[in-house]
């Protein structure tokens, strides 16, 4: 059991405890968000093209000590490897295009000075000091090791508070960027739950970047607002995907069970909802099935496994909850449908449903696990219509030869990916990411990701003349003369 002075982490594999860690006191957030502002005085005057270094040899080292990674994230995750190297591979990336984008994004921009030749202005992107980021458990290496990135190359210190789940990833990821070469102080991790560490982080941080459900999402948004901070929050999602008539039906169908499996379905942009053209719904149903009935589900430290344990109990009790509800109203459960204890204590079996109506809970409400609900349609514009018919709005997908993109860009989603579940536009670490709707504020990746970690300086210079009536000329003079010289300006639309 966890106390309030260490937090035991158990192995969703077989419950075992798998390590202590002490946890930060409340009253010792304030000192290590000091230290974290001191490291950060100095890395602000590093030029970025040398604090881009870290990140590079960061990207590395992701690589080298991939399997000590794997083997931290399962313990703490009870993922699927094939899933935990999802995150290796993205840090890795995420490091390597970051810094090869940062110098570029962040460099000075000159401006349209308020008068010509006279005036000389120029846009800078300062950093805000240090950021806060609260992680949760799904994704404990790469969430971090990304949205730090884009923070410390933006010139700030980050203090990190993990899931209370996950804290040994985060501190691995704590060893790495310091083998990488990050100064002293500058990413902090401070184990410990949320309830307890979160009002001190708040209260000392000069941003919040929070990943988590949007219960937590919108409490600690109201308390940044309090403080005038700015918050940026990557919230839940209830991920449509879209089959039209004229899709590949075996990509779209092997496509589907990545989306909605991986992770055991624990993914922030995985796929919970499928909408298919009548024309091709059956065809669609025969090689999902068989797709999902060729998933070996279990545990264990090997590649074998396809479709992994969930997280914890608390994910096992929400998971059951919703399919027995569904069921108990008149789901039909087309593959799975059950707990599998008999594999580890939080296992249970990639399911498809149909014939959800309203009533049911996961109708609306994100799983978060490995459950697909099917939904035929009888047009493309119904799938758009119940795509778009929901609070959230993270992520989508479309499957189609020739109407992709058009459709996409009727989706209401922070990212659509065509013939792809989630991993094209996350993956794409130079576009933005997120959720439009209750999925989220703000972006993480690409320059909107990383300028939200800066605040925008503008220093105008103002040479020979000032911006007022000159002495001779007098008020009305200047009026008139400044009517004319305005009127040539926006006929040269300076
Ligand atoms: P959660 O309960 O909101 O927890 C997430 C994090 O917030 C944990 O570190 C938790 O700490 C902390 N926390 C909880 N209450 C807090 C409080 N009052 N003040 C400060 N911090 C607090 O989320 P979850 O249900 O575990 O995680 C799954 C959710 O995350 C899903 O909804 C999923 O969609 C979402 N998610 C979104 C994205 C995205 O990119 N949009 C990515 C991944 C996950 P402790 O648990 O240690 O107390």
């Amino acid at each position: 059991m966890s106390s309030n002075r260490h937090l035991v982490v158990r192995c969703p594999f077989d419950d075992s405890v798998y390590g202590t860690v002490p946890v930060t006191p409340p009253e010792q957030v304030p000192a290590a968000i000091d230290r974290a502002r001191q490291a950060q005085a100095a890395w602000q005057n590093v030029p970025v093209t040398v604090r881009a270094r870290v990140f590079r040899r960061l990207a590395r080292l992701v690589l080298d000590h991939r399997d000590r990674i794997l083997d931290t994230i399962q313990s703490e995750t009870g993922k699927a490897r094939l899933s935990a190297f999802e995150e290796v591979m993205d840090a890795s990336r995420a490091a390597r295009v970051f810094a090869a984008e940062a110098p570029g994004q962040l460099r000075a921009r000159r401006r349209r000075g308020a008068i010509p030749v006279l005036t000389r202005a120029v846009e800078h992107n300062r950093p805000l000091g240090v950021v806060g980021i609260i992680n949760p458990w799904n994704y404990p290496f790469n969430l971090p090791a990304s949205d730090s990135a884009q923070a410390l190359l933006a010139g700030n210190a980050v203090v990190l508070k993990p899931d209370s789940q996950t804290p040994f990833t985060a501190l691995l990821l704590a060893e790495l960027l310091a083998e990488a070469g990050l100064p002293d102080g500058l990413f902090q991790v401070l184990p410990g739950s949320g309830a307890d560490l979160g009002p001190a982080l708040v209260a000392g941080v000069d941003f919040l970047m929070f990943t988590g459900s949007t219960a937590t999402g919108r409490l600690l948004a109201s308390a940044c607002a309090d403080r005038l901070i700015g918050f940026s929050g990557e919230l839940g999602g209830k991920n449509p995907l879209l089959v039209l008539a004229d899709a590949d039906i075996a990509a779209a169908a092997a496509g589907t069970v990545r989306a909605a499996f991986a992770n055991t379905g624990q993914v922030c942009v995985g796929i919970e909802r499928a909408y298919v053209h009548r024309a091709v719904y059956e065809e669609y149903l025969t090689e999902l099935l068989a797709e999902v009935s060729g998933l070996r589900l279990g545990v264990g430290y090997d590649w074998k496994v396809d479709v992994g344990s969930l997280a914890s109990a608390r994910q096992l009790a929400t998971v059951s909850a919703h399919v027995m509800d569904a069921v108990s109203k008149g789901a039909t459960v087309l593959a799975g449908g059950r707990a599998r204890p008999d594999l580890g204590p939080y296992c249970y079996e990639p399911t498809v449903l149909t014939d959800i109506t309203e009533e049911m809970l996961l109708c609306r409400e994100e799983t978060f696990g490995p459950v697909l609900a099917v939904y035929r349609v009888e047009s493309d514009d119904e799938a758009v219509a119940r795509a778009n018919d929901s609070r959230y709005g993270l992520n989508a997908s479309v499957w189609s030869a020739r109407r992709g993109p058009e459709i996409a860009a009727r989706v209401r989603a922070g990212t659509v990916n065509v013939n792809e579940g989630y991993a094209a536009t996350w993956g794409s670490h130079a576009a933005p990411i997120g959720g439009m709707g209750e999925s989220g504020v703000g972006r993480r990746h690409g320059g909107h990701g990383l300028l939200k970690y800066t605040e925008p300086q503008t220093i105008a210079v103002q040479r020979l003349h000032p911006i007022a009536p000159p002495a001779k000329v007098g008020n009305e003079g200047y009026a008139k003369a400044m009517t004319l010289g305005i009127r040539l300006l926006n006929g040269v639309s300076w």
